[in-house]
Order: structure tokens, then C-alpha cells, then sequence
């Protein structure tokens, strides 16, 4: 494997569980690897995590470098961002992929600071292209896409003169592949000088807040957008989600009201979902909020103003006002249940 230059991805994991984004990464880096005809492998730190790892093997990883060490059970910046810098130097990978969770956020600009390596944020697409600049010609590097300037452009962004290229992605941005639980990964032993003297914090107690709801993973999402803003409205857009057996969404501006908590958010800066079917009530469809529902199997849009962007990708477009129609669905719906 030496010299093949893989594409890595840095494996988050909570109560020794693997985070969804890590697997989401992964099956995202199958797709990379097999375009430059290189392999998957993984950087995992943890402790007694051996038969979870064995799941990375069925999405495509061929080797997992495994730092088992009791300190480092829960994240902590500092080890965690030494031993992938280690592993790195090691290992020689030519792109890392890191979710861009709070643990992905923080460790993932440590170890870019520390290797000298570009690192671009919240890329909500990746590519294997060619790169022409100063009469030079770079083969094979990491396009990385992502909005820029509040969502007005789509940078594609290279760091072609570094290695490796190192991303950032969004949980939900990235499709996840069926797993093939005939494919096994090689876990690799890792050994790492851990230093006393790098634990510069002590973990005492995490708190998680468990979520009421789960938002990407809900095959059926009724959004409120500005246009349904009021209580009236949102009433019923809650209404129409629980008669549908679906769950709540919406625009950011309502969540930046008040209205609705964050977790509702669905796009750029929210959640990125792809249910069977995706409601908007009264969301004029800026690129920002498509950015997380675009994917969506089934999109209907209700809103008052036939020129709305949101028309443009609905399947199902209603012209009229939220309060008139939603009402009218939901009574249809349950004459035909
Ligand atoms: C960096 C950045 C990140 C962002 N991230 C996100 C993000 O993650 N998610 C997100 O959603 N936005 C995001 N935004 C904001 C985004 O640009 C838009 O401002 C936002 O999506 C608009 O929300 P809206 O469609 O609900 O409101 P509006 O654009 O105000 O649209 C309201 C719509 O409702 C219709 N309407 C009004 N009254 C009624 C009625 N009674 N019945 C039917 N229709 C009615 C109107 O015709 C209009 O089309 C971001 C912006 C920036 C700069």
C-alpha cells in the first residue's frame, strides 16, 4: 500500500459509537479513491472500539490505523490533533476528510496548522479534477465546493501545491452507500508516544442533550419559511407534519425569530435532509435553504407569489396562502387514510 497516497478520513466517534458523518465520509471517499484508484483508510482514537470498527469494512475502508489508549476515550484537541498529525507523516495519505462537527472544527485546523496544508470548511461537494495555474498543470487534486459570500457563488477551492488536501463536510451532505457486510476492513494497530503534559484539560462530566426529534433522518418534512411565521401558521404546518407522520423543518430567518429552535433549520446553515417528501410553507426557496433540501424525492411548494424561486425545483407547486391550503391537505389526506 506504501506510496499509493489514499484518501483518509478521520473517524469521530461518541461513547465509542461512530458518528453517522464518519460513515458519510467514508462512502464519500470510496467515490474519491476509486477515481484515483487508491484505497480508503481511516485514523480512529479511541479506547475498546475494536468490533465497532469492523463497520467502516462495509463501506468501503480497507484499513483502519487504531489508536486504542483509555486517555483518549473521549476527544481531547490537543492529543487527538498530534496523533493525526503522526498518523499522517506516517502514512503519507493525498486527501483527509474530517466531518465538520464540533470535534471536526476543532482538531481539523490543528492539523492543518501544524502540517502546513490547505483546509477548506463546510464543503458541500468534492471532486477529482485537473488544476492549470502559473503554466503549471496539477492532475488528480481535491476540488473542493462550497458557497462563499453568504451563498452568492459556488468556490471551488484547491490547495494543489500541499499535501494533503484536507476538507471539511457537513453531516448529511454526503450520501451514504447500502452497506455490504461481505467487505471487512484490516484494523491496524497504531502506537503513539503519548505525552502527560498534552492533556491540558481534564474531562469531567459530558451532559448530551438527546434530540426530540430527528430531522435528517425523517422521510417526510413539513418547513415553515417567513411565510408561515405567525402561530396560526406554524400551528398548522405542525398539524399537517403529525398528520403526515413527518417532522417539522424551516427557513433560518424563522428559527433567527424565535419561533422555532435550531434544530428545525434545514439548509446551508441548518440540517441537509433528503426525506420522500419535503413541504415548504411559505419559503421563497433562496440558495441558502435549497443548499439542505434540494435532494429531496418529492418536493411540494406552497406560496403566494407564483414567481417564488422555491417553484423552480418543486415537483408540486400550490399558488395560495399557507392558512387556506394547508388546511385543505390535511383534510384530503385523512379522507383518503
Ligand atoms: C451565510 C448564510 C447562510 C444561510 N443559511 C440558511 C439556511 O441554512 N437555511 C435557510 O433557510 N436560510 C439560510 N439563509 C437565509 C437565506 O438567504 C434566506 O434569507 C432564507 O432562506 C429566506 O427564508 P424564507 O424563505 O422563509 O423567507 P423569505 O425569503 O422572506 O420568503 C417568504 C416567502 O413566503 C411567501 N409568503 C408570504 N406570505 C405567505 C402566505 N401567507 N402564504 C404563502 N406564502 C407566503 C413569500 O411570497 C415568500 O416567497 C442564510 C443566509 C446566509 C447569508
Amino acid at each position: 500500500m506504501a506510496g499509493k497516497k489514499n484518501v483518509f478520513v478521520f473517524i469521530e466517534q461518541n461513547d465509542k459509537k461512530i458518528a453517522e458523518v464518519s460513515l458519510e465520509l467514508v462512502c464519500e471517499a470510496k467515490r474519491l479513491a476509486d477515481k484515483l484508484n487508491v484505497d480508503v483508510q481511516a485514523i480512529a482514537i479511541g479506547h475498546d472500539m475494536r468490533d465497532e470498527l469492523n463497520l467502516l469494512g462495509h463501506y468501503g475502508c480497507s484499513i483502519v490505523y487504531y489508536i486504542d489508549e483509555q486517555r483518549l476515550s473521549d476527544f481531547t484537541s490537543f492529543p487527538y490533533a498530534k496523533i493525526i498529525v503522526d498518523m499522517i507523516k506516517k502514512h503519507e495519505p493525498r486527501i483527509v476528510l474530517f466531518g465538520a462537527s464540533a470535534t471536526g472544527r476543532d482538531v481539523a485546523p490543528r492539523v492543518a496548522s501544524e502540517l502546513k496544508c490547505g483546509l477548506t470548511a463546510d464543503c458541500t461537494e468534492l471532486e477529482i479534477g485537473d488544476y492549470k495555474a502559473k503554466g503549471k498543470t496539477y492532475n488528480n487534486i481535491l476540488l473542493q465546493i462550497r458557497p462563499a459570500f453568504g451563498g452568492n457563488i459556488i468556490a471551488t477551492i484547491v490547495s494543489p501545491e500541499s499535501m494533503p488536501s484536507m476538507a471539511t463536510v457537513r453531516e448529511g451532505v454526503m450520501k451514504m452507500s447500502e452497506p455490504d457486510s461481505s467487505l471487512t476492513v484490516e484494523i491496524v494497530d497504531e502506537k503513539s508516544e503519548i505525552n502527560d503534559e498534552w492533556f491540558l484539560t481534564e474531562i469531567i462530566e459530558i451532559c448530551r442533550e438527546e434530540r426530540s426529534f430527528d430531522l435528517k433522518s425523517s422521510q417526510i418534512v413539513v418547513s415553515a419559511g417567513m411565510g408561515a411565521c405567525n402561530p396560526e401558521s406554524l400551528e398548522l404546518v405542525k398539524k399537517l407534519a403529525d398528520t403526515l407522520g413527518g417532522v417539522v423543518g424551516s427557513s433560518r430567518p424563522v428559527v433567527d425569530s424565535g419561533q422555532l429552535i435550531k434544530d428545525h433549520q434545514v439548509g446551508q446553515t441548518g440540517v441537509t435532509v433528503r426525506p420522500n417528501l419535503y413541504i415548504a410553507c411559505g419559503i421563497s426557496g433562496q440558495i441558502q435553504h435549497r443548499a439542505g433540501m434540494t435532494d429531496s424525492k418529492r418536493i411540494i411548494a406552497i406560496n403566494n407569489d407564483p414567481n417564488a424561486p422555491i417553484f423552480n425545483i418543486a415537483h408540486y407547486g400550490i399558488v395560495g396562502e399557507v392558512n387556506d391550503v394547508i388546511p385543505k391537505m390535511i383534510k384530503a389526506y385523512k379522507a383518503k387514510a
